[in-house]
């Protein structure tokens, strides 16, 4: 149960629901409802004791902030038919997290330390308001803050422990892909879901597939081994990586392992690729650093493009992509060189229709791999923009992933010609 007029206004992404749903699955525990309720009293009170009629236990994020909005807390003591009685343990730990940050404790803030006789305190070690567990007649609730970060840390560490599983534990696994688009790969992954206790679930994020294996029943485990090494054979190189292996991540870790580096020359990216490239700390160690030329003269000065190319051609060709390239390896020193250019849109430019985007690889041995990926995308205005520029990062690192370990274009997805 999420509770927030924001949610209901719709200002703010129930973002809360998603994670507790994902996680609780994980955990083997079935959720069979979930449920939006405003910021008033007589209302959550009337969700927790009919949710109680249908489930055993109750989880709510929300309302136990300091503001008088913030009612969870009322809700819980007047559904329980107790006080509320004030915490001493809790109101030092607010005085002492106020005097820590050098600021006086507002006497508002001491309604966090208020907690419904009888309850449960659950340890917020990232915030204020600790979690509570107040038994009802109906069964347990455990409520939760609303900041994200504060409720996946109690989750995990004070409410997770405490539930049984309704049924086995599933395996998990989540394989990373990039290039393809999902109805290609569910096709050839036709053979996956055929397997006993096996589901697969695809979460397409713009231009990279992710892939959920789960397996259940008594061997899940090995269930998921076995379909796991089906599903990279099935795939191939299109897999790029799993779990938390982002694109970013992989291409680092390819460049660090052979101790190069790569410099990036962008245009209709607008420096998004330097800044994927400089998520991960570390990053220095194999990115050296990017030229965003977007207006076309400064591809010429800048990056060396020749200026008869772009007088001919335009900003918007592959040997335009391919001089970025080379350019900015050359100029930055770098082991290899990253560029793109293209139409993001919404609008078409010098005859290009939106989504035409020319991506080069220069490598350390002098060749150059150009690509032009069909970033075909429905939708409209800048919506589509933003799908082309995000799916433009994702194809390029993809193209450097594939140039350095020496694999082919990914076809689905390109014309690609190597030269
Ligand atoms: P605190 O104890 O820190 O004051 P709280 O329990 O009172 O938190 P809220 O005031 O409801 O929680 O929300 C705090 C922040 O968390 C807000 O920025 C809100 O937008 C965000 N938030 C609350 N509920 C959700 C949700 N279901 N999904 C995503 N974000 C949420
Ligand atoms: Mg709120």
């Amino acid at each position: 149960m999420t509770v927030g007029d924001e949610l209901l206004l719709g200002d703010t992404i129930n973002g809360n629901a998603a994670w507790l749903g994902q996680r609780l699955a994980g955990a083997g525990l079935t959720v069979t409802r979930s449920v939006v309720v405003a910021d008033e009293l007589e209302a959550i009170v009337d969700a927790v004791t009919s949710a109680l009629e249908r489930a055993d236990t109750v989880i709510t994020t929300g309302g136990l902030g300091p503001t008088s909005d913030d009612v969870t807390r009322d809700a819980l003591a007047l559904a329980a038919g107790v006080g509320l009685r004030r915490d001493p343990v809790i109101e030092a730990r607010l005085r002492e997290r106020a005097a820590a940050r050098g600021v006086t404790l507002r006497p508002m803030a001491l309604r966090m330390a208020d907690v419904p006789e009888g309850a449960g305190l659950l340890i917020n070690p990232v915030g204020s308001a600790p979690g509570l567990r107040v038994e009802l007649p109906g069964g347990t609730v455990y409520a939760l803050p609303g900041v994200p970060h504060e409720m996946r840390e109690i989750t995990d560490t004070a409410v997770l422990p405490l539930l049984r599983p309704s049924g086995p534990v599933p395996a998990r696994r989540t394989l990373r892909t990039a290039g393809v688009w999902e109805t290609i790969l569910a096709e050839r992954l036709a053979p996956v879901e055929a397997l006993d206790g096996v589901t697969l679930a695809y979460l397409p994020d713009p231009a990279e597939v992710k892939v959920r294996i789960t397996a259940t029943g008594p061997d899940a485990a090995l269930t998921l081994q076995g379909a796991e090494e089906l599903a990279r054979d099935l795939l191939g190189d299109v897999v790029y990586g799993s779990g938390e292996d982002t694109l970013d991540r992989v291409v680092h870790r390819l460049l660090g392992e052979r101790g190069q580096s790569v410099a990036v020359a962008e245009s209709l990216t607008g420096g998004l690729l330097g800044a994927e490239l400089t998520r991960m700390p570390g990053s220095s160690a194999t990115f050296a650093g990017g030229v965003v030329a977007y207006e076309t003269g400064l591809k010429a000065s800048l990056l060396g493009v020749p200026e008869e190319l772009l007088a001919t051609h335009g900003a918007v060709h592959p040997e335009v992509a391919a001089a970025m390239a080379v350019g900015v390896r050359d100029r930055l020193g770098a082991t290899y060189g990253l560029a793109v250019t293209g139409v993001a849109g919404p609008e078409a430019q010098d005859g290009h229709a939106v989504g035409t985007v020319h991506v080069a690889v220069a490598g350390p041995g002098g060749s150059v791999r150009r690509s032009r990926p069909k970033l075909a995308v429905a939708g409209k205005g800048q919506a589509v923009r933003g799908l082309i520029r995000r799916m433009t990062v994702v194809h390029a690192l993809d193209l450097l992933r594939r140039d350095i370990v020496g694999l082919d274009a990914v076809r689905e997805w390109s014309d690609d010609r190597d030269s």
